[in-house]
């Protein structure tokens, strides 16, 4: 399969190509064109000139939510051809590459729900004056998205987008773009306006600076690393362009002393070793009361050492890392931690066979000052620390630059919401990491990023506020 651009409504595959592959075997098992800064122009011309055309706001709101459920209809349509090739380039398991369709046909629901409903509101200014305010899109909307949930992530900005009347140019990260263009041939297959979607793949240095550098670009929706965030605001900054931005996290968990073991261990299962930890809000570090931190430390290495590893296909519990460079970075992570003192209860090595593999790894006796206990590892790893009194918990919990997501885990409902209220993260999981779901809001705070996916918050980011005031003459 080779990944083309879909451009002004039309596929194309001119350009160079760079090889893709299946970091479950390291062969190659496609190709992707990358878009050069002509290519990107050609995009973002196409989305404004359907920005310009009106064709998604001009007709009532309601063709919009009609559209969007066909949208929704169509990616349902194609999920179990877009989850094999998702599981393949990216390694993950074929459930979860089946759960990242059926979650981007989420999106076209909820928010194609949203499109009829994004009203303003009339302001009081006394019997002189009406006054009243409507929410714009903010036109072309560039949306740049990381590696390891490629199609639920662009679907969730798409749609939001979509149904604020936006026009988007997305680019798809050059290591796993064949998803997303199984995804953008279902969207294409409704009657989307030509222009209303355009998609490109290619690096960040060349594709991703001139997507964002670009004239007509009017917003811009990022997902992916700290240093990357940075260098596209430098660029948004040039010309005040509004962005949002979904960054890392080195999120934690705290694990009171009346906490349910079993309950502790199921979420760590998911929230470690999901998408072989390659998960933006991974439960990267567990914050444990002494008297459960042994017992829980053996429950967490004898589930970790029971996991099945294998081929994304054969759908086991703990798939591959995206590539040679990822295997060697968490490698590098873990020997780094041994040589600083941690233990490494079990795993901390790459497992020997064809493809990107890493052991499931559980560290403790990790200090506040480690690089394990700060640096985003982005695989199947977890750091245990112990804690005495629930204070020293949380100053351990919010001691990061980073506050995405973070949990806490315990009975006493008056300590646990306490608790909760005070970890410094966007959003909080009691009892069950990752609980919520498309509905709820999603986005950090630190170097975690701002604004809000997910959830009727992430329609604020698309859209942007008018004021009309008329003074009446009589
Ligand atoms: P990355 O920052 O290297 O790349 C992300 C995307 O940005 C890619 O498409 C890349 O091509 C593009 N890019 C790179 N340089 C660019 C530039 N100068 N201008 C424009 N675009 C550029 O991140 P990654 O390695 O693909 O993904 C992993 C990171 O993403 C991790 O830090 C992870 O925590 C983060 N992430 C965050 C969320 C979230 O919702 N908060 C979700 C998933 C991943």
């Amino acid at each position: 399969m080779i990944a083309q651009h879909f451009i002004n409504g039309v596929w194309s595959d001119a350009g160079d190509r760079i090889a893709v592959e299946d970091p479950g075997t390291a062969e190659a098992i496609g190709e992707v064109v990358l878009a050069d800064p002509g290519c990107v122009d050609a995009a973002v011309a196409a989305a404004d000139a359907c920005v310009r055309r009106g064709e998604l706001t001009r007709p009532r709101p309601a063709h919009r939510l009609s559209l969007m459920l066909e949208m929704a209809a169509a990616i349902r349509a194609v999920t179990e051809e877009g989850a094999e090739i998702l599981c393949r380039e990216s390694g993950k398991p074929l459930r979860d590459a089946r759960g990242e369709f059926e979650e981007a046909a989420r999106y076209f629901e909820y928010y194609g729900g949203m499109a009829d409903k994004l009203e303003g509101r009339s302001i009081p200014l006394g019997e002189d004056y009406i006054d009243w305010t409507m929410r714009e899109p903010h036109g072309v909307s560039a949306h740049i998205v990381p590696w390891n949930f490629p199609v639920g992530i662009a679907a969730r900005s798409l749609a939001a987008g979509l149904a604020a009347g936006n026009c988007v140019v997305l680019k798809s990260p050059e290591v796993t773009p064949l998803g997303l263009c199984v995804l953008v041939k279902a969207l294409a297959s409704t009657d989307l306006p030509a222009g209303a979607i355009n998609l490109i793949s290619g690096d960040g240095p060349t594709t991703g600076e001139a997507l964002v550098r670009h004239p007509l670009v009017q917003h811009i929706v990022f997902t992916g690393s700290v240093p990357t965030g940075r260098a596209i605001l430098r660029a948004a900054a040039e010309r005040i362009v509004p962005c949002v931005m979904e960054l890392g996290g080195k999120s934690a968990a705290v694990v009171h002393d009346d906490a349910d073991i079993d309950t502790v261990v199921a979420s760590v299962e998911s929230g470690v070793f999901f998408n072989a930890g390659q998960v933006c809000s991974a439960m990267a570090r567990l914050i444990v009361h002494e008297s459960l931190h042994d017992r829980l430390a053996e429950a967490i290495a004898a589930r970790a050492e029971a996991l099945e590893i294998g081929h994304g296909l054969e759908d086991p519990d703990l798939s591959a890392l995206i590539s040679a460079t990822q295997l060697e970075r968490v490698e590098q992570h873990c020997a780094g931690a041994l040589a600083d003192g941690a233990t490494v209860v079990t795993g901390g090595k790459r497992v020997t066979r064809p493809g990107y593999f890493m052991q499931p790894t559980v560290f403790t006796d990790v200090a506040p000052s480690m690089p394990v206990a700060n640096d985003e590892i982005f695989g199947p790893a977890v750091s245990l620390m112990q804690f005495r009194d629930p204070a020293q918990a949380i100053a351990l919990a919010n001691g990061t630059d980073y506050g995405l997501v973070a949990g806490v885990f315990g009975q006493d409902l008056n300590r646990t919401l306490d608790t909760a209220r005070q970890l410094e993260a966007g959003q909080v999981f009691v009892n069950e990491w990752f609980a919520g779901g498309v509905e709820t809001p999603f986005g950090g705070i630190g170097q975690s990023g701002y604004g809000r996916e997910k959830g009727l918050e992430a329609l604020d980011n698309h859209l942007r506020t008018r004021n009309i005031a008329v003074r009446l003459t009589r």
